[in-house]
C-alpha cells in the first residue's frame, strides 16, 4: 500500500466519501418551489417569500413596510435550524465586497454577505490578510459571526471577537453604527448575534499584515497528543487535532508563520485511491473489530507539510455532506472530555468512521461566543455523514458535553433550551432582554430560536 499523507485524510475524499455517501443522495429530492434546504440537507423549509437587496436602504425600507416573520440567511452552512423559516428569508448575497480598508491599522470594512472564501484574496490586494479562519471559507461574513465561527489557536478568538464595528438593520427599519466605544453592551450582543438582533449589512475587522503560513501533519498516539498539548499549542500558532475514532491515534495539524516559497500540490489521484481502498476493505468489518486495522492504517500515514498564503493553509473544502455536533468545554476539561467520548464510541460500538476534531480557542468580550467570558475553551465535535439518522450517535454523546460544562455551537446541532443556556452564558439574560428590546414582537424568531431564548410569542 503506498504512503498516505494528511491531504489524502482530510481532504476532498474525507471519509465519508468511503461509506459511499454522495451529495447526489441529496439533490435527487425535488422539492417544491421556494424550498431551502441547509449544506447538510438536515433542514428544509418553505419561505413565503425570498427577499433580497440590492442596498441597505431598500433593507431598511423592507422591515419597515413589510409584515410577518423574517430570517436572514447567508450560505446556509449552520446544521442547527437557525434559519427556517415560513415567513420572509432575508439573503444578503448581494451586499459584498470590500468597502473601506485602513492600510496602517489593518482594519477592512466588508459588506456582510461577502463570503470569507472571496476575502482572502481581495485582503492580500491591499496587504492585509485575515487572523484566522474556520475549517472552511464558504461561509458569509455575517452568518460565520453571527454563530461565534472559529478556527483554532492558543492566541486567536472566534472571527467574532475581530468585529470591531458593525452596522445593523432592526426590524423597524433602523440603521445603527455599533462599536465598542459607542454601544458597548449592544455592539458585544450584536457580533454574535444568532440573527435574532436585526440584519447585519457590513463589518469592520481587525486584520494583519499579509502572511503565509506552513502546516505540518503527522499522525501519532491520541494519548502522547493530548499529553503534550500544552506545549504543542504553545509552541505553535494553529494546533489541532482529528482524533480517530475506534483507534488510538489522531491527526495532528501544527501551522506556523513562513517566509518559505509556496508549495502546495494538489492531492495526487493515487494517493486518494489508495486510502480509499484500504478503507472501503475495514468499513466492512464490525465496529468492534476495527481498531487493530485502524490502528494499522493510522501507522501508514506519512507526515506532510505544505507552505501556502495564509487563507489557503486556513481553511479547506469539504465535499462530501454531514451533520455535525460540537460543544466547547473549558480548556482544562477539554482532555478528559475527549477520552470519555472516544471510549464511549468503542464501548457502545458506535458505527461511525469519520474523525472528531479537537480544537483550542481563545476567550474573547462577545456575549454569546462559545468561548466569552474569563477561559479559554477547546472545542470538540463529533459528525455523521449527511445520509444516515444522526440523533441516536448525537444523543449518545451530548449528554457527555453536558457533563463537562460544555456550550453548544450555535451553528451546529445541540438540543438545548434557555434554561440550560442561561446557566452556561453569564451575559444570556442580557441578550435576551437587548433582544426583546429591538424585536418586541419576535418577528425574527423562528421554532428553534424561540426554544433558544425561551419565547412563546
Ligand atoms: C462543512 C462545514 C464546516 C464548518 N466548519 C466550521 C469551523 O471550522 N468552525 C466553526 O466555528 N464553524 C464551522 N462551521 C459552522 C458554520 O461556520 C456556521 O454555522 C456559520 O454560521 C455558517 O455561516 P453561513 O454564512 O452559512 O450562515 P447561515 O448558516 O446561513 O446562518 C447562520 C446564522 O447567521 C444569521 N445571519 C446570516 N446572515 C445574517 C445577517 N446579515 N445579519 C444577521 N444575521 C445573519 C442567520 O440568521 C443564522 O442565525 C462549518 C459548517 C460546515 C457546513
Amino acid at each position: 500500500m503506498s504512503k498516505l499523507t494528511r491531504r489524502t485524510f482530510l481532504g476532498n475524499t474525507a471519509l465519508a466519501a468511503f461509506f459511499g455517501t454522495t451529495s447526489s443522495a441529496l439533490s435527487s429530492v425535488q422539492d417544491p418551489p421556494l424550498s431551502w434546504r441547509n449544506w447538510s440537507g438536515g433542514e428544509v423549509s418553505y419561505p413565503k417569500s425570498r427577499f433580497s437587496p440590492a442596498t441597505e436602504e431598500q433593507l431598511a425600507r423592507f422591515f419597515a413596510t413589510s409584515l410577518g416573520s423574517l430570517r436572514p440567511v447567508g450560505s446556509g452552512h449552520s446544521f442547527s435550524a437557525l434559519v427556517p423559516t415560513d415567513g420572509h428569508l432575508v439573503v444578503i448575497d448581494q451586499l459584498s465586497g470590500l468597502l473601506a480598508q485602513d492600510e496602517t491599522r489593518h482594519l477592512a470594512t466588508f459588506a456582510a454577505g461577502t463570503r470569507l472564501s472571496d476575502m482572502g484574496p481581495v485582503l492580500a490586494g491591499v496587504g492585509q490578510g485575515m487572523l484566522n479562519l474556520p475549517d472552511i471559507d464558504r461561509q458569509t461574513l455575517a452568518g460565520a459571526t453571527a454563530t461565534a465561527t472559529h478556527g483554532t489557536g492558543i492566541d486567536f478568538k472566534c472571527l467574532s471577537g475581530y468585529v470591531t464595528g458593525l452596522r445593523l438593520i432592526t426590524v423597524d427599519g433602523g440603521v445603527r453604527d455599533l462599536d465598542v466605544s459607542s454601544q458597548p453592551d449592544l455592539f458585544a450582543a450584536a457580533c454574535v448575534s444568532l440573527g435574532a438582533l436585526g440584519v447585519v449589512s457590513r463589518m469592520t475587522l481587525q486584520n494583519r499584515a499579509a502572511y503565509r503560513l506552513k502546516q505540518t501533519t503527522w499522525v501519532e498516539k491520541t494519548s502522547t497528543l493530548l499529553q503534550d498539548f500544552d506545549s504543542h499549542t504553545s509552541a505553535h500558532r494553529h494546533f489541532e487535532l482529528f482524533p480517530l475514532v475506534h483507534s488510538d491515534y489522531s491527526m495532528a495539524l501544527a501551522t506556523d508563520e513562513t517566509d518559505e516559497a509556496i508549495n502546495n500540490p494538489a492531492a495526487s489521484p493515487e494517493e486518494d485511491a489508495a486510502f480509499d481502498n484500504a478503507m472501503r476493505g475495514f468499513m466492512m468489518i464490525p465496529p468492534s473489530l476495527r481498531r487493530p486495522l485502524i490502528n494499522t492504517l493510522a501507522e501508514q500515514i506519512g507526515p506532510s507539510e505544505r507552505v501556502d498564503v495564509s487563507y489557503k493553509i486556513l481553511s479547506n473544502i469539504r465535499n462530501n455532506r454531514f451533520n455535525e455536533m460540537e460543544y466547547s468545554v473549558p480548556v482544562e476539561a477539554g482532555a478528559d472530555c475527549l477520552k470519555e467520548i472516544l471510549a464511549t464510541i468503542i464501548d457502545k460500538q458506535v458505527d461511525v468512521v469519520f474523525p472528531l476534531e479537537y480544537r483550542y480557542v481563545c476567550r474573547d468580550d462577545t456575549m454569546l461566543s462559545m468561548s466569552s467570558g474569563d477561559e479559554d475553551h477547546a472545542a470538540i465535535s463529533i459528525h455523521r455523514v449527511a445520509t444516515e439518522d444522526y440523533r441516536p450517535y448525537f444523543d449518545l454523546i451530548e449528554p457527555i458535553f453536558w457533563k463537562y460544562g460544555g456550550r453548544p455551537h450555535w451553528g451546529k446541532i445541540h438540543s438545548l433550551g434557555a434554561g440550560q443556556l442561561a446557566s452556561l452564558y453569564p451575559r444570556f439574560n442580557e441578550f435576551t432582554a437587548i433582544r426583546k428590546a429591538l424585536d418586541p414582537q419576535g418577528r425574527l424568531l423562528n421554532v428553534h430560536l424561540r426554544k433558544v431564548f425561551g419565547e412563546t410569542i
